[in-house]
């Protein structure tokens, strides 16, 4: 099998998340993650406004997400809403949109499952509102693998528990779909899980956008795509912690 050049395969497999010898965040509360998360994909891409919403469940059962009325951009530590398994508030000073059905089923129905994120995402979802799959390009693209389905049903916004049903079926086991004239959905077994798979279909459409309208390019196989994406099983070394320190430089306030 090819591989791409420059990647320590064997460094990946063996990569353990934190080597011990120098911090690379300070301590962060959970409520703080799903914060960072926040402020982490809003420069990603996945920002329309004060759309979109990240569920993280806990061991406990209890789900933690973004509040309705902020943009992901203003989130901080303390605004983060605490929900019971079944989606009712037990703890937060602000709403939760009713859209976030789709996600409480999700989690339901996929015990693997323990993030999930969705937004009308700027580079994704062009691919999502042309109802294209975009095709792999270059290796930061590939850094996960796997179907890409396009759920091309759209029944309006998310709030009929029979629509979002349809969704969860349809993305099966997929790590992530594009929601046809809507946006973008991607799950994850945990926060860096799924920040890389963001961060990768962000990449990858943007990449395969900009190929195109510039003449076209000569696409990775599904082959060559499955020996780069060996990082999704841990998320790419290094990188959560890396784009959550650009955003504690931005703003130290997130931890409040
Ligand atoms: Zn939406």
């Amino acid at each position: 099998m090819s591989k791409v050049p420059g990647v320590d395969y064997d460094m990946l497999k063996h990569f353990a998340p934190n080597p011990g010898r120098r911090p690379l965040l300070p301590d962060l509360s959970e409520k703080a993650q799903v914060a960072l998360m926040c402020r982490m994909l809003f420069h990603e891409g996945w920002n329309e406004h004060i759309a979109g919403h990240i569920t993280y469940r806990l061991d406990n059962g209890t789900v933690l997400t973004n509040p309705w009325e902020l943009a992901w951009d203003e989130v901080t530590a303390s605004d983060i809403v605490t929900l019971d398994e079944t989606g009712k508030i037990i703890d937060g000073d602000w709403n939760v949109t009713p859209a976030l059905g789709l996600h409480i089923q999700l989690h339901e129905a996929r015990p693997d499952v323990n993030v999930v994120i969705h937004n009308h995402a700027r580079w994704s979802g062009l691919w999502a509102n042309m109802h294209r799959v975009p095709p792999v390009y270059d290796q930061a693209g590939g850094y996960v693998d796997g179907p890409l389905p396009l759920f091309d049903e759209y029944g309006g916004t998310f709030e009929d528990a029979d629509k979002t049903m349809a969704a969860v079926r349809a993305l099966g086991d997929a790590k992530w779909a594009l929601l046809a004239n809507h946006g973008s959905l991607v799950v994850g077994r945990d926060l860096r899980q799924a920040h890389l798979r963001v961060a990768t279909l962000e990449w990858r459409a943007k990449r395969a956008y900009e190929v195109e309208l510039g003449g076209g390019g000569v696409a990775l196989t599904e082959e060559q795509v499955q020996a780069i994406a060996l990082p999704d099983a841990h998320g790419f070394p290094f990188l959560w912690e890396a784009m959550a320190r650009r955003e504690l430089r931005r703003d130290p306030g997130v931890l409040d």
